[in-house]
């Protein structure tokens, strides 16, 4: 046997509990189940006497002898009990389940040790469903800290509970005659002093000590991390060299003028630093792939505009994507506004413009009359011809998958500049992972004057104030967005809810006008609903979490988040942004029930607590764990974790991102015997996907 044998061969496994394996955990190699790790060790390197065993005890073990066994309880409540002893007393065991499979396999007077957590029961104690191991058994683990692994009910009902991967994978690991090739270069090895993969992979299943446990997690984080950035940072660099890209050479009149005489305000510092980054980008002669992050309302607009005058002052076209159809609409109003003095014609092509206008433009668009062409996924159609697109804008991106990006640059002879706006914004670490090959520009910086929004969390049960506080504010002027939360698994339900609220408001505020918008209406219920509420005719737009990207009402300044609880961080901040676009004071009242748990208590109280995005991102990182992160879904492989964690292990990503660079620096294309097995492991990593051609 060696690693890459399939684990059906491994004694105690077979063609069944294989096909689970595979199922469930993804396990077809022996390799595989190395690599299926411990999600936590339990030190059990003490045994308790019977006579100290109490009812507050965690998880402990007991060594001694099955006196005897008995069957009580008729039915359901049947359970058979081992009468268990040391030298200090007895203790039951007790199964509910598996009785026979119970007796048949554990012997009265043999010494057994015991493992698990004891109850109070009576004036007794005793453990259900322990662990039970005979003397030899225990000793896989010298040190004590014994492996715990992940499993599903599937792998249970097959027998494959963690006791038993224990034991495939000490069986696995002393047969091994232990030539598991290593895959980082001794002078990576030498310089970060770490442990050898055969060493690593042995002590993050049976430790030989906390220390070395500790060295092996290392080991294997480091190893995770830094072939996902090696990967990256190759592929950015094959694509770099690959792709010609159009060269803007010129600021010219268009850029200037603009910003001369039609630029309202004075750009923040944030914007011009973004602005300088992209016009660099854009003039190297290289394709520029860049993200753009900035918390709503820091101002990417205008740095879209900024960006595309520079593609017309060099005879190219800019086209700027948007998720929805009111979004497009209202980023055409603003482009149109701002260019009202200048002569550039700009067009809006959506799902929804009349044939006979879409006839017009697609022509502009093919010859090149229209410089400016903002739109919605319509732009991707393959009626649509540019004459010379330099630049395309995606605006929150996180609405739009990878295939779709990549279509837009397919459209080209010549592939455009990217860039790609978002106002999620990603923690660093995550962004280094995820669009590590992409350059990453941050507005970290608000226009001036903008007053914070007020945040306050209120509980279900004092709604009356809640409705006083809403008329006093829609008195003044104020209109108000309220917000519900819409999950798949309960969408029935939650829609239910949205329906009652929408009368609930309604019954409440008689004297004005409440709409309501969902995903179920018919795209032209909602066009009319949301209109109503953007032209002020409505005070009140009661909504799902459609409203989210990007809409702009000034005068909406209140928004109120029910069921807050039910939201995650990102999107509560995403949600909140919404308002304080005006120059009233504005709030976000988030609304949940009373009985919270601590980790919701502890999210509510940060959003409360905090404006700034990227702490909000971070902690939602620190809360949640990267899996339930909005934008890690579309990522692709490179982000199965299984060993490393992106808001615990941000330094060591860093480290190996460094070592990364660094080495591609040397030897961009990993050619020298040195990193010959670098070369070899990427091509096992990542082979299938070695496709550059997926962008962003
Ligand atoms: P977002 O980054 O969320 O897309 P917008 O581009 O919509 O933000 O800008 C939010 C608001 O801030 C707009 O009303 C815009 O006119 C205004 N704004 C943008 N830049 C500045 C600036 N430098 N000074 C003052 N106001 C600005
Ligand atoms: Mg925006």
């Amino acid at each position: 046997m060696d690693v890459n044998s399939d684990v059906m061969y491994l004694q105690g496994v077979g063609p069944r509990k294989a096909e689970i394996l595979k199922k469930e955990a993804n396990i077809v190699s022996c390799e595989d189940l190395l690599y299926y790790f411990p999600y936590k060790h339990i030190d059990r390197s003490r045994i308790y006497k019977v006579r100290e065993v109490n009812g507050t005890m965690p998880y402990i073990q007991l060594k001694g002898q099955i006196l005897a066994f008995e069957t009580v309880g008729e039915m359901k409540s049947k359970r058979r009990i081992a009468k268990f002893a040391d030298e200090t007393g007895t203790i039951d065991l007790v199964w509910f389940k598996g009785l026979k499979y119970i007796t048949d396999k554990y012997k009265t007077g043999q010494e057994y040790i015991v493992f698990g957590k004891p109850t109070e029961f009576g004036n007794n104690y005793n453990i259900v469903h322990p662990d039970i191991d005979s003397i030899e058994d225990t000793q896989q683990v010298a040190s004590g800290l014994v492996p715990f692994y992940p499993t599903t009910e599937p792998m249970k009902k097959a027998f494959l509970h963690s006791r038993a991967i224990q034991n495939l994978q000490y069986r696995l690991l002393s047969g091994l005659d232990w030539r598991l090739p290593e895959i980082l270069p001794s002078y990576i090895l030498e310089k970060t002093r770490m442990v050898s993969l055969s060493q690593a992979l042995r002590n993050i299943h049976f430790p030989e000590s906390a220390e070395l446990l500790k060295k092996a997690q290392l080991r294997l984080k480091f190893d995770e991390l830094f072939f996902i950035q090696l990967n990256i940072l190759r592929t950015a660099r094959a694509r770099r060299q690959k792709l010609e890209g159009i060269v803007f050479e010129k600021v010219g009149d268009a850029f200037h003028r603009f910003y001369k005489d039609c630029l309202p305000f004075e750009l923040t510092g944030a914007q011009k630093r973004v602005v300088r980054e992209i016009r660099k980008d854009m003039g190297n002669g290289r394709q520029m792939n860049r993200l753009l992050q900035g918390d709503v309302g820091s101002g990417k607009t205008l740095v879209a505009l900024l960006s595309m005058l520079l593609a017309v002052d060099n005879h190219h076209q800019a086209c700027l994507m948007a998720p929805t159809e009111i979004l497009a609409q209202q980023h055409y109003a603003t482009l149109t506004e701002y260019l009202k003095d200048m002569d550039i014609r700009v067009a809006l092509l959506t799902g929804s413009t009349k044939s006979k206008d879409r006839k017009v433009i697609l022509q502009g668009i093919a010859d090149g009359t229209i410089q400016f062409i903002v739109g919605t996924h319509a732009l991707i159609e393959n009626t649509v011809v540019f004459a010379s697109l330099g630049l395309a804008i995606i605006d929150e991106q996180h609405r739009f998958g990878v295939e779709q990006r990549s279509r837009l640059w397919i459209k080209n002879k010549k592939v455009p500049h990217i860039l790609i706006m978002t106002a999620t914004p990603i923690p660093r670490t995550l962004a280094m992972t995820l669009y590590g090959d992409l350059d990453v520009s941050v507005i970290d910086e608000l226009p001036p004057g903008r007053k914070p929004v007020k945040t306050l969390h209120r509980y279900d049960n004092k709604r009356a104030d809640l409705y006083a506080f809403l008329h006093q504010e829609i008195r003044k002027g104020c209109q108000v967005y309220v917000v519900y939360p819409l999950i798949e698994e309960s969408e029935s339900l939650d829609y239910k809810n949205l329906e009652e609220g929408f009368k609930v408001f309604s019954e409440v505020f008689p004297e004005y006008l409440v709409c309501m918008v969902h995903g179920k209406m018919k795209p032209k219920e909602k066009e009319t609903a949301m209109q109503r509420f953007v032209l002020g005719e409505a005070q009140i737009l009661v909504a799902t979490t459609v409203i989210e990207v990007g809409v702009n009402v000034p005068k909406a300044s209140v928004m109120v988040i029910e069921s807050a609880e039910r939201f995650g961080l990102s999107q509560l901040h995403q949600l909140r942004g919404r308002v304080g676009r005006g120059t009233d004071q504005s709030y976000c009242i988030l609304v949940s029930s009373y009985k919270l748990s601590n980790d919701t208590r502890k999210r509510l109280e940060i959003m409360v607590n905090s404006n700034d995005g990227f702490e909000i991102a971070e902690a939602d990182l620190r809360l949640r764990g990267q899996g339930d992160l909005e934008g890690t879904q579309q990522s692709g492989a490179g982000l199965y974790l299984k060993i490393a964690n992106l808001a615990a292990d941000g330094q060591i990503l860093q480290y190996a991102r460094n070592m990364a660079e660094h080495i591609l620096e040397e030897d961009p294309d990993l050619e020298s015997d040195m990193n010959r097995l670098l070369q070899e492991r990427l091509k096992t990593l990542f082979g299938r996907e070695m496709n550059w051609g997926r962008i962003g």
